[in-house]
This record gives C-alpha cells, sequence and structure tokens, in this order.
C-alpha cells in the first residue's frame, strides 16, 4: 500500500492547503496554556479504548515507517494529558448519548437519552449555551449520520438519541452553522415519515446545502452549510479508502474537518467546532482490526490538520478524547519470544474492505468455502478450513459460542479466526468502563491538567474558559432515576453508586 501523501489526505494541491491554513488574524497570538480562548476545537474519535491511538503507532511504524500524529503531538511536550472516567446515570458503561451529554451539560444521564433527566427535565446543550452567552458560530462534524449521539450531545435536548429526524429539525431550530456528515434519510422528504424536505427548509434559513465531496470542497467561506454525504453513517474508511466510487464522492473526516474550519474562522466571536471520528466505534462493536485502524488513522489525519491550523493560530484550544473504550483491542504476543507479533500488523497492510463489507457479501447462509473465498478477496488472507468452519456456522447462527454473550457473532468469529494471523485480540463486543485519555492544548489547555477527571467536569472546563456561569439542574439521584424508570427499589444494588454522580 503506497504511503499517503499530502495531497492525498486532503484531496487538495499545495496551494489550495495553503489557503486553508490562512490565518484571518495576526500570527503569534499565543496566549499559553493558561489563557482564553478564541474557538474549540473538541476531537472524539468514537469508542476509542486507549489501546487503539498505540497499535495505530505501531502498524503506521511496521508497514510505513512513520510515527502517527497522535505520538508526535505527546512527544512534543505540547499538550496537557489527562484520564477521563466515563460512567453514566444508569451503568459504569456509558453509551454515546449519555457520555456526550455528560460534556454537554455537565449532568450524568441515562444511557440512550440526549442531555435530559428521565423525568423529562431540559438540560441545556453546551452549544446553546456558547451562543446564548459568548456568541460563538458552532459547528458539528462526523463520520456516523450528523444526528447521530455524539455530535447531538453538543446542541440538543431530546428524550432519546433514537429519533434523528427530530434531531435533525432540533439542529434547525438552534441554528448551528455547519453541519457536515452522513445521514441523508433523516432529512430527505422520501425516507423521513411526515415526509418533510429538511433539505429545503435548511436552504430556506440560509443554508448553503451540499450533498457530494467536490461541492464540499468548492463552497467559499461564510456561515451556515449543510454537507450531507450519504444516507446513513459515512462508509467505514477502509472502504472509502479502497474503492474510488467512494473517494470521489464522500470527503475524508480531515477534508470535512478542515472544511468546517474555513466556514468558522472569520465569525466575529469564535467558534466551537465539534469533529467525530464515529466509526472507530462501529468498527470496535464489529472486532474489525482494519476498519478500526483505519478510521483511527482518518482522526490521526484530522488531528494534524487540526493541529496545524491551530498552530498557525495560537488562539485555538484543541482537545481530543473518546467519549469510552470499546471492546479493548490490543496486539497479542504470538509466536517464539512473541517474534510473530509484527508480522500480523504487516498482513493488515493488505486488507481492503471491512467487516461489515465482507459479511454482507458471504450473507447468513455461507459455506466454509465462500468465507474462504471473500477474506482472501478482501483481507489477502488465507484462511484454513478450522477457521472458515468457525466463521460460516457463527453466520449460520450455528456455532459453538452461539451463547456466550461477549462472542457469538458473526464478526465475532471472524476476528477470533484473523486473531490467528493479525494477532489482535479483543475483549468483547461492546462498550467497556476504562478511563479513556485526553490531551488538551492551546490556550485554556490549563483547565485540563487534572491527571483524573470526569468526564461531566468538561462542560464547567469551558464555560469557565468564557466567563460563563451557568448550571444546569442539579445531578439527578439514582433513587430518582430508578423511580422515573419504573424500576423496583432492589435495582438499587445494581444501579451506579452514588459517589460516581457527584
Ligand atoms: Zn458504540
Amino acid at each position: 500500500m503506497a504511503k499517503f501523501s499530502r495531497r492525498e489526505v486532503f484531496g487538495v494541491g499545495a496551494a489550495g492547503l495553503a489557503s486553508l491554513y490562512l490565518p484571518s488574524v495576526a500570527l503569534g497570538s499565543s496566549q499559553g496554556s493558561r489563557g482564553r480562548p478564541r474557538n474549540v476545537i473538541f476531537c472524539v474519535s468514537d469508542g476509542m479504548s486507549a489501546g487503539v491511538p498505540s497499535m495505530l503507532d505501531q502498524f503506521l511504524s511496521t508497514v510505513h515507517g512513520r510515527p502517527s500524529f497522535w505520538r508526535r503531538l505527546l512527544q512534543d511536550g505540547r499538550s496537557v494529558q489527562t484520564v477521563q472516567e466515563t460512567c453514566s446515570l444508569s451503568s459504569l458503561v456509558t453509551d454515546s448519548s449519555a457520555a456526550s451529554s455528560a460534556w454537554g451539560s455537565g449532568r450524568r444521564i441515562v444511557n440512550g437519552q440526549v442531555n435530559c433527566f428521565p423525568d423529562g427535565t431540559r438540560l441545556i446543550p453546551l452549544y446553546e449555551v456558547l451562543k446564548d452567552r459568548a456568541k460563538l458560530a458552532t459547528g458539528l462534524v462526523t463520520t456516523a449520520t450528523i444526528t447521530h449521539a455524539t455530535p447531538a450531545g453538543f446542541a440538543v435536548s431530546h428524550p432519546t438519541r433514537d429519533e434523528e429526524a427530530q434531531i435533525a429539525e432540533k439542529y434547525l431550530s438552534l441554528g448551528v452553522d455547519v453541519l457536515l456528515g452522513g445521514g441523508d434519510r433523516f432529512f430527505n422528504s422520501s425516507s423521513r415519515a411526515d415526509k418533510r424536505n429538511l433539505y429545503a427548509e435548511f436552504a430556506r434559513a440560509g443554508y448553503r446545502v451540499v450533498r457530494d465531496r467536490a461541492s464540499m470542497l468548492a463552497l467559499r467561506p461564510g456561515r451556515k452549510v449543510l454537507g450531507i454525504f450519504s444516507s446513513s453513517h459515512v462508509p467505514y474508511e477502509v472502504d472509502r479508502r479502497n474503492r474510488k466510487e467512494l473517494r470521489d464522492t464522500v470527503p475524508s473526516l480531515a477534508e470535512m474537518a478542515l472544511k468546517a474550519i474555513g466556514m468558522l474562522q472569520d465569525s466575529p466571536n469564535g467558534f466551537v467546532l465539534q469533529v467525530e471520528a464515529a466509526r472507530v466505534d462501529h468498527a470496535a462493536h464489529s472486532n474489525d482490526p482494519a476498519g478500526i485502524l483505519y478510521d483511527q488513522l482518518a482522526f490521526d489525519e484530522a488531528l494534524e490538520a487540526i493541529v496545524g491550523w491551530a498552530d498557525q493560530r495560537g488562539d485555538t484550544l484543541v482537545v481530543v478524547t473518546t467519549d469510552h473504550g470499546n471492546s479493548n483491542p490490543g496486539l497479542m504476543g504470538a509466536g517464539d519470544e512473541y517474534f510473530d507479533s509484527m508480522a500480523g500488523l504487516e498482513k493488515l497492510a493488505e486488507a481492503k474492505a471491512s467487516f461489515t463489507t465482507l459479511l454482507a457479501q458471504v450473507g447468513t447462509q455461507p459455506t466454509p468455502e465462500s468465507v474462504r473465498e471473500a477474506v482472501r478477496e478482501h483481507l489477502g488472507i488465507g484462511l484454513n478450513a478450522e477457521e472458515a468452519e468457525l466463521v460460516s456456522k457463527a453466520a449460520r447462527r450455528a456455532s459453538d459460542l452461539q451463547k456466550v454473550d461477549l462472542y457469538s457473532g458473526a464478526s465475532s468469529a471472524l476476528a477470533m479466526a484473523l486473531g490467528n494471523h493479525y494477532h489482535i485480540g479483543w475483549s468483547g463486543p461492546s462498550h467497556s468502563s476504562d478511563w479513556v485519555p485526553l490531551l488538551a492544548l492551546g490556550p485554556g489547555s490549563r483547565q485540563f491538567a487534572r491527571g483524573w477527571m470526569k468526564n461531566s467536569s468538561v462542560f464547567d472546563a469551558l464555560l469557565e474558559l468564557y466567563g460563563i456561569r451557568f448550571q444546569n439542574p442539579p445531578q439527578m439521584s439514582r433513587e430518582e432515576m430508578l423511580r422515573h424508570l419504573g424500576k423496583r427499589k432492589e435495582a438499587l444494588r445494581r444501579a451506579v453508586r452514588e459517589h460516581w454522580l457527584a
């Protein structure tokens, strides 16, 4: 696989890149880590267990002979580093909506809701506060549907994350300035239950609407953009990179992030922008090694672009983190003296498709031979007969592991079979309670120099930077939560302990 040139990464020529980087204020206005930022860019690699950035770095070093940007960021010593604890009101294991809402409202809420308590109490989301009180422009960029839980948690309050069509309407009411991601089905009159054409409604409200990469790249600076690039989530990066029709029509995360910055950078009072590599989480749920590494690579490239821009400005706080761990992948020791582990990473360079693409091709009734063919075609790996049998049985729901919750699915069986080749292990198919890394750099980054922090402290830390005194209604207790969810008192034993909510 070829190395990625800067041109390939950004999809623009050197001149285009230079103009993207052109600052709109004088250089050298750095206020140090204690100052107040003009802009905040909050970067989230969703569902990124702590082992994912190191595995990407080892993959890039082994296969391409270069470090990740994440490592360079750590090595240059400019960033403040902390770990973040991520529990929700309903569990030590959060989902994306409760985690994003903790950042977005300063309160721990029940998994599945967005910035509200189960009694219907509405919590005012971060973007609404920053827009009202600091007059910041706002932006959301993601590789999920733009209405997905993580971006939604910054901007709206809604009883359930699942009503994405309604969340799209709330973006319009709030007037989020830049929206770039997937999710056509929540905007298009042909797929919305109420037949409303949200594209037309956004256009009437002054938004420029773009639906493909070329139109997005051609946008001239100016506020209010809605860019939607797929029916549901944006394709996995490993699929996008290897299929010309996707590469041509769907922008990379770095391209979306730089375009959003270009749109927002001249707003008179600064901006806040969330940039999410959402499919790291989806690849983790599928235990898909190439899926997770290439989406983390897209995140790494977006970070390099964002920090490159922020460095020229000196007035922008960049926060880099994840909302929770997921499936905790890791490169495992294999062979004599563990010599074989590196060969696993080298084999990953041959991967040309996500598990989702590969398993969709083999269907629900695959033979061992059809599994072997698909794995050879998409991943360049020759499974032996037993490995192919393991996957085909799991796809047909006839596996011995059918009753083992953590390893029952076809993608889990595929990950196990490929574990013999990649030497990458997974601890399950779902979110984990791990503490997760958080880096911050630029003015205001001192707010995060805490060693260890709760995700719900991020809200206050950001508001403080803008001198805003604002508190949402007090934290709901676990007894109240259970009462409103209609759970019996005995559930208290299993509910998350009160001290996590304080
Ligand atoms: Zn998830």
